[in-house]
């Protein structure tokens, strides 16, 4: 993902823990008393196993196994598992990169749905690090993929094992390329190809959209283009994070703009979210760098945001 500068100044600065709350005064939202608990430590380990097959660059070794093991695992849990195997051009460099989305599916039969997503390839260059040399690494994609990745992996566990007892259909997508880069017209390129390729017909109910949910100061201010695209989504997400208790770490206000998967989905008439904490380490000095590695992620985190999915899923489509 990428900071939309032009919006940057004065949004940037995450609120500080204690904010959390939209301060109205509203009786939060009951919370769905049956569903599982997330296991948060098994997310972690996720984490660990993804950033062990190496970078997910789109041509690299480390892409083609993890997508044999997600394809493997999801194949075990999900009712139904497509693939869209899809290439792309890239604008600057003379290569052709070969891409796959994922889509896990839950009831696949039923006509309401919600989907959920995380990117799983990783970017070929740290480009945010300090030293030249660091800076032609590439990024292993701890936090910067494979913590969404994870928290939906662990998601289809706690669907297969406990499914709920409400009709929607759930959908995990799991994106590629997404992180390519350099610039925007090589980025989110799963994503605009799943909205290209959507069912105009039939549409989630709303989507959202998981993005560095692993950091150890976990804060996820509402992302600025997720109030303007999908502003009851915005209240449904951060409403049932707040009922939660997790209010102090999902404040209401004070998110940037950021460029990610959410874009081509909301201009494709998905409301979208973003939950994404886009301070990676103080002033963000983890993110693009090869150090974002496991070491750097939290079960914790991971656990708080996997509660929050798991609370979104059970509840189903009641407000
Ligand atoms: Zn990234």
């Amino acid at each position: 993902m990428r900071l939309a500068a032009a919006v940057l100044a004065a949004g940037a600065v995450a609120l500080a823990p204690g904010c959390g709350g939209d301060g109205s005064g509203v009786d939060p939202m009951p919370l769905d008393t049956l569903r599982p608990t997330f296991d948060g430590e098994a997310a972690q380990a996720l984490v660990e196993r993804q950033v062990a097959f190496g970078p997910r660059i789109p041509g690299r070794d480390g892409h083609g196994a993890q997508l044999t093991w997600m394809l493997a695992r999801l194949d075990s849990l999900a009712d139904a598992v497509e693939t869209q195997a899809f290439t792309h051009e890239h604008t600057q460099f003379d290569a052709t990169l070969e891409l796959t989305n994922v889509v896990a599916r839950f009831r696949p039969e039923a006509t309401r749905r919600i989907l959920f997503l995380a990117h799983w390839d990783t970017r070929p260059f740290a480009d945010q690090a300090d030293t030249f040399a660091e800076r032609q690494m590439p990024v292993p994609g701890a936090n910067d993929g494979a913590s969404g990745t994870a928290v939906l992996l662990q998601v289809a566990r706690h669907l297969a094992d406990d499914p709920p007892s409400h009709d929607v259909g759930i959908d995990l997508l799991f994106t590629d390329g997404e992180d390519y880069g350099p610039n925007l017209p090589d980025m989110l390129l799963g994503a605009r190809h799943y909205a290209a390729t959507a069912d105009p017909q039939r549409p989630p109910e709303y989507a959202v959209l998981l993005d560095l949910v692993g950091d150890a100061d976990p804060s996820f201010p509402v992302e600025g283009f997720s109030r303007g695209f999908a502003p009851e989504v915005v209240d449904r997400v951060w409403g049932v994070a707040d009922a939660l208790g997790y209010g102090a770490f999902f404040p209401t206000s004070g998110g940037p703009f950021v460029q990610d998967d959410h874009i081509p989905l909301n201009e494709a008439g998905i409301p979208t979210v973003n939950v994404i904490d886009f301070e990676y380490g103080p002033d963000n000095h983890i993110w693009h760098t090869p150090d974002d590695l496991p070491a750097n992620t939290r079960a914790s985190t991971l656990g708080m945001v996997g509660e929050v999915v798991l609370e979104l899923i059970y509840r189903g489509l009641q407000p």
